[in-house]
């Protein structure tokens, strides 16, 4: 059984206490797991504040970008070792995390080393009494120690989505992986180490949220800015922590995301990308989509066809290829999803598939397996249509017109995302302005150019990452006045 430890200024370090890593697919110990301590978390955050004054805050800007490339050729040297550990965290096929999850890993740190090398700087003269005038130019300072609290869901990908852009502009960071999900962030120590990136400038702390490693390292006083992804009423309790020192925060939280289906689409487009957005991941993406609306022309054959393509999805282990859903990541998650199953029939749900636990052969029943489940009949103000559930469920009504179907998809506290299914152009284009939410897709889903911002409106998030809006957030910009 592996052990796996914290990293701390480039060393592997081990504490008296040991939690369990458990698989989704059967229950089994797969790892125990060294969590930190407040004295750990703070060796972490001294470590890195250290190494921002150390040989880290001294490389250029090419240098800098050059480790981060290595680091980026590491991962792809050592594919299959994430592949394996990612799979074995969190369960799911193998095809979306050898095609999105790890591959996008390692794109993470060279786009943003690329990113930062290419930033280009606003330069202004100016007039001055003496007539000989001034110049001002901008640079861009790190922030300092930067805190990354991770989710358990795409935990490599969305780690170093965070990462790449903290390392490229110079700051360290303390990295706190989801306590569900803790291969990834050790095995990415192993190539930091590798590469050569100085002592303190990476660090992970393991461990759980309140009153744990977690806290703790929000609540350090070093920590220069905390970078959240996790759920809404988590990034709440950062932000109270992040207020303590006025610190940044920059949260991408929880989604109920509308997939909006118009009779014009094209039909067999808008139910492959439903059956991806709802379903992928066994419904754990933030940019997943729980609410689906659909012209009432259409709505019998779409959720006929919704039903059809659901109904193919075989639970299976991440390596067989026939499988097209994996578990949920937890016994206690999947207790958290069977609960808002059991809301929506108490509600008055037609349950048009799903709704429980599938039959797993033997050594699979000790996993967190949970059917597909498709809803119909329930007004917007269910709560399975208000709350995120972040299961692999999605409920679907009809609507009527453009303008109503905007007032139902927006009544809602969160604004992640949205998909738009329709070939009108004009409409296309209307809806897009009108949803509220940080990202709209047109007859699409998940197609992510990471050089585009990234975030949440409403409740779903503060701040927005991605190409160069990562820098608002990973830099301090300051004004360079020089007299001439
Ligand atoms: P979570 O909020 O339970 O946990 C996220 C992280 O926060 C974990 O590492 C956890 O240990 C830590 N944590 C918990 N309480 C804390 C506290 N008081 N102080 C400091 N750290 C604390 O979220 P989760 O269940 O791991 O992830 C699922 C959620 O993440 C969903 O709501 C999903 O929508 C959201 N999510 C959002 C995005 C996005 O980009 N907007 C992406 C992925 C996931």
């Amino acid at each position: 059984m592996k052990e796996i430890t914290n990293f701390i200024n480039g060393e592997f370090v081990a504490t008296g206490n040991w939690f369990d890593k458990r698989s989704p697919y059967d229950g089994k110990l797969i790892a125990r797991v060294a969590e930190a301590g407040r004295a750990e978390v703070d060796a972490a955050v001294t470590a890195a504040q250290a190494a921002l004054r150390g040989p880290w805050g001294r490389l250029t800007v090419a240098d800098r970008v050059e480790m981060l490339h290595a680091v980026a050729n590491e991962i792809e040297r050592r594919f299959e070792d994430f592949c394996e550990a990612e799979m074995t965290d969190i369960g799911q096929p193998a095809h979306f995390i050898r095609h999105v999850d790890v591959p996008r890993g390692a794109a993470n740190f060279k786009i943003f080393a690329d990113v930062i090398k290419n930033v280009p700087t606003e330069f202004f003269e100016m007039a001055t009494p003496d007539g000989r005038g001034a110049i001002n130019y901008s640079l861009r300072a790190p922030v300092g120690v930067v805190a990354v609290i991770c989710p358990w869901n795409l935990p490599f990908l969305l780690m170093t989505w965070k990462l790449g852009p903290a390392l490229a502009c110079g700051n360290t960071v303390v990295v706190k992986p989801s306590e569900e999900t803790p291969q990834t962030a050790w095995l990415l120590a192993e190539v930091m180490q590798k590469v050569g990136v100085p002592k303190g400038v990476f660090n992970v702390v393991n461990g759980f949220g309140p009153d744990a490693a977690g806290e703790f390292l929000t609540m350090h006083p070093k920590v220069d800015a905390i970078t959240f992804t996790g759920e809404t009423r988590t990034g709440a309790a950062i932000m109270k922590a992040a207020a303590e020192g006025a610190r940044p925060v920059s949260l991408e939280m929880g989604g109920k995301n509308a997939a909006i289906v118009f009779a014009d689409c094209d039909m067999d487009a808008a139910i492959e990308g439903t059956l991806r957005s709802s379903f992928a991941n066994c419904g754990q993406v933030c940019l997943g989509t729980e609410r689906i609306y659909v012209e009432r022309p259409i709505f019998d054959a779409f959720v006929k066809r919704l039903k059809e393509g659901v109904e193919k999805m075989t639970p299976g282990l991440p390596d067989d290829p026939a499988s097209g859903m994996g578990p949920l990541i937890s016994q206690e998650h999947r207790k958290k999803v069977l609960s808002y199953y059991r809301i929506a029939v108490e509600e008055g749900a037609t349950v048009v598939t799903g709704g429980g636990i599938p039959v797993m052969p033997e050594p699979l029943q000790g996993g967190s397996w949970i059917q597909p489940t498709i809803w119909t009949g329930l007004p917007d103000s269910a709560t399975v249509l208000r709350e995120e559930i972040f299961g692999p469920c999605c409920h679907v009504a009809p609507f009527d017109t453009e303008e109503e179907v905007v007032m139902r998809a927006n009544d809602n506290p969160y604004g992640l995302a949205s998909a738009i299914w329709t070939t009108h152009l004009q409409r296309a284009h209307r809806m897009a302005g009108a949803i509220q939410a940080g990202i709209v897709w047109v007859n699409s889903w998940f197609l992510r150019d990471l050089r585009t911002p990234f975030g949440g409106s409403k409740q779903s998030g503060i701040g927005r990452e991605g190409g160069v809006h990562s820098l608002e957030f990973y830099t301090e910009l300051k004004n360079v006045c020089i007299k001439l």
